[in-house]
């Protein structure tokens, strides 16, 4: 028996549009209630509550995190994966709008299971906890959460719509110098500088630039400098990030950067000590997958732009499961152009009336990508021969 997917595709933009007013309701919840990375009890409970009433199978506590869940429906292959998020940043709450992000994938799974009482396969919505800092999909992914899936969707908020664009691989440092303290002007013989440790740390950085790589950014604070202008400083920190458009390179340049807070140390007379957060790779979506992607957007009657080339980009840990399985990450405009994320003006775009309005077609076009992966063969297969291409490796099994 075939099956007409333009039927199935309808039936799913239905189902999403009766739930309109639930999804905006969860988005609308989510955005009071911001919370922070592996925090995010009270999204996680919402979500997966409306998950399981419609009869997705969830399992908590996914990869050791209380937060993070998998919510299975159906079984067998083809499996598609939609994931949330629903983390908040500090002070300024879902200024990167991620109550839309778990919105979407709400909407997204749920109506792909009403629309579809017979499919062969299995929808999953995954609930990923800490995008912000924390690596919850890093996590996800060193744990096999995405192995196996045929395609991994998600879709970001943003000041305008992108099917594609990249991002830089990066890893997280935190730098610490002790040094010995001494009065700064009768006996600074006698101490150990910290603060010149961590200024030198900063200087190395500077004179290595020249020799960067294009798309490299090392950027960094001084998260604690000293006590007082008269103490010479016996403890300094600096919290600093390395990012690289290549994997390779990145682990090259982290390990000057290792060099180079060592030799501070050294020079210095200080001990050191270096702490490696996750890294966050680079993000390669499927390039077919985007296309798909974008065919349904534009049935769906939406515009997209291309972002400009050279254009500077941020870090996600979405990269991480783009290295694993065929992926997407296109992003949806919510708010005019020139609000940026991170602030409390796209804070409140978060929970505009658009934001709103874009609960259901975020949603749909999300959906019918889905859809497409479960029902379309030959797309899987054009799936795994992209992938293939563009990173020169199977996608990982199951
Ligand atoms: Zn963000
Ligand atoms: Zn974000």
């Amino acid at each position: 028996m075939s099956v007409d997917i333009n039927e199935i595709k309808e039936q799913i933009a239905t189902e999403v549009r009766r739930m309109h007013s639930r999804l905006i309701d969860m988005s609308q919840t989510m955005h009071a209630n911001p919370e922070l990375g592996f925090a995010e009890h009270k999204a996680a409970e919402l979500l997966t509550g409306e998950l399981e009433e419609h009869g997705f199978e969830v399992e908590r506590g996914v990869a050791g995190m209380d937060t993070a869940f998998v919510a299975t429906y159906g079984e067998g292959e083809p499996v598609v994966g939609i994931i949330a998020e629903y983390d908040a940043l500090p002070k300024i709450g879902h200024a990167c709008g991620h109550n839309l992000i778990g919105t979407w994938a709400i909407g997204a799974g749920i109506a792909l299971r009403r629309a579809m009482p017979d499919l062969k396969g299995t929808i999953k919505v995954i609930g990923s906890p800490a995008e912000e800092g924390g690596g919850g999909k890093v996590i996800q992914a060193d744990a096999g959460v995405f192995n196996g899936l045929d395609a991994a969707l998600m879709m970001h908020p943003r000041d305008r719509t992108y099917l594609d664009r990249g991002s830089l691989a990066v890893t997280p440092f935190e730098v610490e110098f002790f040094g010995k303290p001494a009065h700064a002007s009768s006996s600074p013989e006698s101490g150990v500088n910290a603060l010149d440790a961590v200024i030198q740390v900063f200087n190395s950085i500077n004179a290595l630039r020249q020799a960067f790589k294009p798309n490299t950014r090392v950027h960094g604070v001084i998260t604690h400098g000293g006590d007082a202008a008269n103490v010479i400083p016996e403890y300094t920190s600096a919290s600093i990030l390395v990012r690289a458009d290549d994997q390779a390179y990145l682990e090259d340049l982290n390990g000057k950067f290792r060099n180079i807070v060592n030799a501070a140390a050294l020079a210095t007379g200080c001990e050191v000590k270096i702490t490696e957060g996750l890294t966050y790779q680079q993000r390669v979506c499927n390039t077919k997958l985007v296309e798909t992607f974008g065919e349904n957007l534009t049935a769906l009657g939406f515009d997209y732009e291309v972002p400009p080339a050279g254009a500077g980009v941020g870090s996600s840990d979405i990269g991480n499961v783009s290295q694993l399985v065929p992926t997407i990450h296109p992003y949806l405009q919510i708010c005019e152009n020139g609000v940026g994320g991170h602030t409390q003006a796209f804070a409140e775009a978060s929970k505009s009336e658009r934001a709103d309005q874009l609960a259901a077609d975020g949603s749909i076009m999300l959906a019918w990508t889905a859809a497409d992966v479960l029902l379309r063969q030959e797309l899987r297969e054009e799936l795994r021969s992209t992938f293939q291409q563009q990173l020169g490796r199977e996608p990982a099994k199951g």
